[in-house]
C-alpha cells in the first residue's frame, strides 16, 4: 500500500491540495483534522471547555464518529449527523486544537487512522502524521507557508463563505493555533526527519500542486 503523509500548520492548504491529490492519484484521501474538529464539537455541543481534557474524555465512550466517501467527498458523521459543514468554523478549530492536545483524544484516534492506510491506499493530512501515525510512510511532505499568507488564504474562504472574520482575527488564530500546536507535549506539529519540505508562500495552487506532484512521483514510480 502506498501513503503519503501531508503535514503542516493550520492554513498551509494540505486538505485542498490533497483531496485534489487523491482524487488524480485514485488514492483516499483522509483528513485527521476533521476528526479532531469533530470531537471539539462534540465537547462544544455538551458545554464542556475543550480545554479540560477530565471533561472530554468523560465523553469520548458515547461519541460515535464515522468517515464516509460520497461522490468522492470525506464526509464525516456524529452519530447520525453529517458535521462535515458545522466543523469548518473558526470555533470548531481552536476547538480541535484544544482537544488535539489531549493524549487520550490522540489514542482515541490512532488506530482508526493506521487502519485506514493499511487497507488502501491513501494520502493522509494532519499535523502528526509522518511522525507518529504513519512513521513508514512512503512519502513524507512537510507543507508550510508564512503566517500572513496562510491567514490571508483562510481569510478569502471565509469572506467567500459570507463569514464575518476579520483579517486580524485570523491572522490572530492562525498564530495561537501555532503556538497550541508546536508547543504542546502531545505528538507536537513538527517536520520528520525524512519529509520533504514546501513553503507554498509565493506559490499559487497549481504551482504547489505540481511541486507536490514532484515530490511524490520521485518516491513512488
Ligand atoms: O487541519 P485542521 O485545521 O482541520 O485541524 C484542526 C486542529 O486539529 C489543528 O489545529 C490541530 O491542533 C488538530 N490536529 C491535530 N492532529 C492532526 C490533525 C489536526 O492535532 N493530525
Amino acid at each position: 500500500m502506498v501513503s503519503v503523509a501531508i503535514d503542516g500548520p493550520a492554513g498551509a492548504g494540505k486538505s485542498t491540495l490533497a483531496r485534489r491529490l487523491a482524487a488524480e492519484l485514485g488514492y483516499i484521501y483522509v483528513d485527521t483534522g476533521a476528526m479532531f474538529r469533530t470531537i471539539g464539537l462534540y465537547a462544544l455541543r455538551a458545554g464542556k471547555d475543550p480545554k479540560d481534557n477530565e471533561a472530554v474524555n468523560a465523553l469520548l465512550p458515547e461519541i460515535s464518529l464515522r468517515l464516509a466517501t460520497l461522490d468522492g467527498e470525506q464526509h464525516i458523521y456524529l452519530g447520525e449527523e453529517d458535521v462535515s459543514t458545522a466543523i469548518r468554523t473558526e470555533e470548531a478549530g481552536m476547538a480541535a486544537s484544544a482537544v488535539g492536545a489531549n493524549p487520550a483524544v490522540r489514542a482515541y484516534l490512532l488506530d482508526t487512522q493506521r487502519n485506514m492506510a493499511k487497507t488502501q491506499n491513501v494520502l493522509m493530512d494532519g499535523r502528526d502524521i509522518g511522525t507518529v501515525v504513519l512513521p513508514d510512510a512512503t512519502v513524507k511532505i512537510f507543507l508550510t507557508a508564512s503566517p500572513e499568507a496562510r491567514a490571508t488564504r483562510r481569510w478569502k474562504e471565509y469572506q467567500a463563505k459570507g463569514m464575518p472574520n476579520t483579517y486580524e482575527e485570523v491572522l490572530e488564530d492562525v498564530k495561537q493555533r501555532d503556538y497550541q500546536d508546536t508547543h504542546r507535549a502531545a505528538a507536537p506539529l513538527k517536520q520528520a526527519e525524512d519529509a520533504v519540505l514546501l513553503d507554498t508562500s509565493e506559490l499559487n495552487f497549481e504551482q504547489s500542486l505540481d511541486a507536490m506532484k514532484q515530490i511524490i512521483a520521485r518516491k513512488v514510480g
